[in-house]
């Protein structure tokens, strides 16, 4: 039976549902005997995809307080900057920025989020509190835990990797599938890259990683004995296939290769580099798996690919990178999901955007319309935006009395 059908655009396409799924994409809409949404003003497309984020750093653009100096290097912005802000993340806070960031993705079109969550002293259920508000606004989601031993050494690295194995486990939503997280190879010992690569092994999962994301990622590995964090974590049987390496700034062209024979997914997030001064990744060229993230920043796909324009035109990228990046969003997600995300075609996820006068107009998932005429249907966003700015101010008075630490498990430069 179908209960939705978009169309026909300004191309002629109907878009039809039928049991969640995509019925028809095409010219010559079928009787479709269902309410149609009109959208002649516009083009129907697939959602959009953010392949690499972090939900909890939603509150951010809310008027965090700067750092009392300012940092000096990569390593200086996480400790004096996001690893103060993760440490002061509790369950409230937690949902008022999952609700605020799957809401505003909708809202820009992005219909999948690819998470990596870091909340030290909240770790056991918090994959849940960011599943349910996924599930609430209607957004799909792959999330993790990054399991880390910066602030409280191995024992910290097992309760990360308990909340994955608890997740993957129990997770029985429509729209969220979890995944296996480490922070990043520098944070980490030999024994929790091993344990998260046992992990991905019996549960099916893929491992959600930062690598090489600044040079300092690199040094470590090798002063461990390690030609740099990518073969470490592969000698340390933690790469299987489909696994998302998020960044790669610091990889070399022959790595990237090697990446790819692995039959691993990178994600480049250009906003992120540039603010973090981290470089342009021009080595993941080498590689056709390279999807697009957000690392944080809004999911507003369209300023992320601004982004990779601008950076891109200034570090002799070809042109076509956009659209590659896009297509394997698409794919990588498609995979960890086991779905069809693009194109449209019968059979595939009903994840679809109409764009009028460059706006998104309407949005579904999984055959719901989730936006309609630019307003979200599943939440009040007024409230959401409500509970996000209160929780935000008390956000911020704990993140001012958290010190900024150098984390135990972890050799820095
Ligand atoms: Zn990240």
């Amino acid at each position: 039976m179908t209960a939705l059908a978009l169309g026909p655009d300004s191309t002629g396409a109907v878009l039809v549902v039928r049991n969640g799924s995509v019925g028809h994409f095409g010219p010559h809409p079928p009787d479709a005997g269902a309410g149609r949404v009109d959208c002649s003003d516009g083009v129907i497309i697939p959602g959009a995809v953010n392949a690499h984020t972090h939900i909890y750093s939603a509150l951010a653009p809310l008027g965090m307080p700067a750092p009392q100096r300012e940092p000096r290097n990569f390593v200086e912005i996480l400790e004096q900057v996001w690893w103060r802000l993760d440490r002061s993340i509790d369950a409230d806070s937690l949902r008022a920025s999952a609700r605020l960031y799957a809401a505003e993705a909708l809202l820009s079109g992005t219909t999948v989020l690819v998470d990596h969550h870091e909340s030290p002293n909240l770790i056991e259920g918090a994959l849940d509190v960011v599943a349910d508000a996924c599930e609430e606004i209607g957004i799909r989601a792959v999330v993790c835990y990054g399991a880390t031993e910066r602030n409280h050494g191995l024992p910290e690295a097992q309760s990360g990797l308990a909340e994955c194995r608890r997740f993957i486990v129990t997770n029985r939503r429509t729209l969220v599938r979890g995944a296996v997280g480490l922070h990043a190879s520098f944070t980490v010992s030999d024994e929790t890259i091993r344990e998260a690569g046992e992990l991905c092994r019996a549960s099916g999962a893929p491992l959600h990683v930062h690598v090489a994301e600044d040079a300092a990622d690199v040094e470590d590995a090798r002063r461990r004995g390690y030609e740099g964090p990518l073969q470490r974590l592969h000698r340390l049987r933690a790469l299987e296939p489909r696994s998302i390496l998020a960044h790669g700034v610091h990889l070399s062209e022959d790595e990237v290769r090697f990446a790819e024979q692995l039959r691993l997914w990178l994600v480049q997030n250009p906003r992120s580099n540039r603010a973090n001064r981290v470089g342009y990744p021009s080595s993941l060229r080498a590689s056709s798996h390279v999807a697009l993230g957000t690392d944080g920043y809004p999911a507003d796909m369209h300023a992320e690919a601004e982004a990779l324009r601008e950076d891109g035109a200034r570090n002799g990228e070809r042109s076509a990178v956009m659209a590659d990046r896009i297509s394997c969003g698409h794919r990588l997600a498609g995979e960890i999901l086991g779905i069809d995300l693009a194109p449209l075609a019968a059979g595939g996820a009903a994840d679809a955007v109409v764009i009028a006068a460059g706006r998104v107009r309407h949005v579904i998932v999984a055959g719901h319309l989730v936006v309609c005429d630019g307003q979200l249907l599943t939440a009040d966003i007024a409230k959401i935006r409500e509970e996000a700015a209160r929780e935000a101010a008390q956000l911020w008075e704990r993140m001012r009395s958290t010190a900024v630490r150098r984390g135990s498990g972890m050799r820095l430069l």
